[in-house]
């Protein structure tokens, strides 16, 4: 397993497997910590989330460029991934204990309740777009709930796996409480099938999702998946031009493209198609590309130099179909896999650009003359995960949020977003289940009626 600074070339960390003896070794240990762990108080949990909170502050320097390093996010957003998964941990620090508290419902009995009590050893199986958050957004919650955590994290950032798992220990929480685990994917179906796990996250792509999910299914795991978008944002003729082009352009080019919930195809009314094509090509053409220490860049390298040439490949198999090219589209010289930010149109079905997930900084504009047209292409896709709207009318801004748009979640005038307090999650072929808020730590825990006569 090793991860290689996409900006210098330079190996960063080299590990070796584990084998399988020694990966059921540490599930023995952390299914056996769990029968402790369970029963710590929310006191005792809270206090050491607390402590990794500071843990992750004071180590944010060396946590960043160790994430600058394994996968090339710029040094700024890296610092600001540390500082999210604080606030995460601050989160459910303070209100994992009112989330499960027992609920009083009236029945014929004397007394009914739920109760929430933890299911197990949970495994998340998690990607290198964001290499802390997406993993603290999973383990905030679990051990809050007084699960127990196993990470298979990608292979391209073990560096930040084992940095993950010390933060743990060194916050004081007792060794086993969350281990991980240096496997490839293909191992994971054995760890999915071993008893002592209870439960499976993934986050990364549908076709790793599928897989997790049909395995989870045949031994009757529960399974959580956040995968892949390619979100709409509609512009409307109301709308803040200028400022919808700005927030557009930020979306699309956070972690390089390399996100989620970044914005994918953007889809503006033909009234108004000019002006915002004109301040979103000026935007893109203006971000500059390199060096991720350096203050002044807007964008790295992509993470590995294959998921670059992937992503080219989708835009020239477009452009040989008919798509044109606004800006952008071609591969830099130099050896860093870099791409530049690109502008697509004239985008129709059957192109790959109209399809698929584009995993990099690469936008697709629509012009649309109706809003039953612009429904109609924001839905036609089989991601559902975010969708934005710029309108100046928040009423109808908010029936098209709740009726019209098929996504796990909405934000209208500003680009979707993570918040540890909202439910965070897609629909459709994005994936089931919730992460953040009262939901996500709802996901991994035995929902227990309790009643007395
Ligand atoms: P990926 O290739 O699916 O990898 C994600 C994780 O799954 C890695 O740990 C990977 O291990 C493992 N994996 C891959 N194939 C597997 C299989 N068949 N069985 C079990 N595990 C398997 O995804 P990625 O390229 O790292 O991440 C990008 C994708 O993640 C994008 O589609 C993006 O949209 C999605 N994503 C979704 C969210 C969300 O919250 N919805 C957030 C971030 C990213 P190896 O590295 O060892 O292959």
């Amino acid at each position: 397993m090793q991860s290689i600074n996409p900006y210098t070339g330079r190996l960063v960390a080299s590990c070796k497997n584990y084998s399988e003896e020694k990966t059921n070794e540490i599930i023995d240990l952390v299914d056996a910590e769990f029968q402790q762990w369970k029963k710590a108080p929310f006191l005792k949990r809270k206090e050491l989330m607390l402590r990794l909170k500071k843990q992750l502050l004071g180590q944010k320097e060396t946590l960043a460029s160790l994430m600058v390093a394994e996968m090339g996010k710029v040094k700024r957003e890296a610092l600001g991934e540390i500082e999210k998964c604080a606030l995460v941990c601050d989160y459910y620090a303070e209100n994992a204990e009112s989330f499960l508290k027992n609920e009083t419902i009236k029945t014929e009995a004397s007394e009914s309740y739920i109760s929430f009590q933890p299911l197990g050893t949970v495994l998340a199986v998690m990607p290198w777009n964001f290499p802390f958050w997406q993993v603290f957004r999973f383990l905030a919650p679990a051990l809050m709930a007084g699960n127990t955590g196993l990470l298979k994290h990608a292979s391209n950032v073990a560096g930040c796996a084992l940095a993950i798992e010390k933060l743990v220990t060194d916050a004081g929480f007792p060794e086993n409480v969350f281990r991980t685990l240096l496997i490839s994917g293909s191992e994971v179906k054995t760890v999915i099938e071993n008893p002592k796990v209870k439960a499976v996250t993934l986050t990364g792509s549908m076709p790793a999702g599928k897989s997790v999910a049909a395995i989870a299914g045949s031994a009757l795991k529960k399974s959580v998946l956040e995968l892949g978008g390619s979100d709409p944002y509609i512009i409307c003729e109301d709308a803040d031009i200028a400022g919808a082009a700005r927030l557009c352009v930020t979306s699309r080019l956070i972690n390089a493209g390399q996100s989620c919930i970044g914005a994918k195809r953007f889809i503006v009314m033909e009234t108004v198609y000019e002006s915002f094509r004109n301040e979103f090509v000026f935007r893109m053409e203006a971000a500059t590309y390199g060096d991720p220490n350096d203050p002044n860049t807007t964008i790295g390298p992509l993470a590995r130099p294959d998921l670059r040439d992937e992503l080219h490949q989708q835009v020239t198999k477009s452009v040989e179909l008919g798509a044109k090219i606004l800006c952008g589209g071609f591969i830099p010289e130099g050896k860093a896999p870099f791409y530049p930010p690109t502008v697509l149109e004239n985008v129709k079905p059957g192109m790959p650009a109209y399809h698929e997930e584009l995993f990099g900084p690469v936008a697709v504009l629509f012009c649309v003359k109706t809003m039953d047209e612009a429904l109609q292409i924001a839905n036609d896709t089989v991601f559902g995960l975010g969708a934005s709207i710029f309108t100046s009318d928040i009423e109808s801004g908010k029936m098209l949020a709740e009726k019209g748009l098929e996504a796990g979640c909405v934000f209208i005038n500003d680009f979707v977003k993570s918040d540890p307090r909202l439910p965070f999650g897609g629909i459709k072929e994005s994936g089931y289940g919730r992460e953040l808020s009262l939901f996500g730590i709802r996901e991994f825990v035995n929902i227990k009626t309790v009643v007395v006569r």
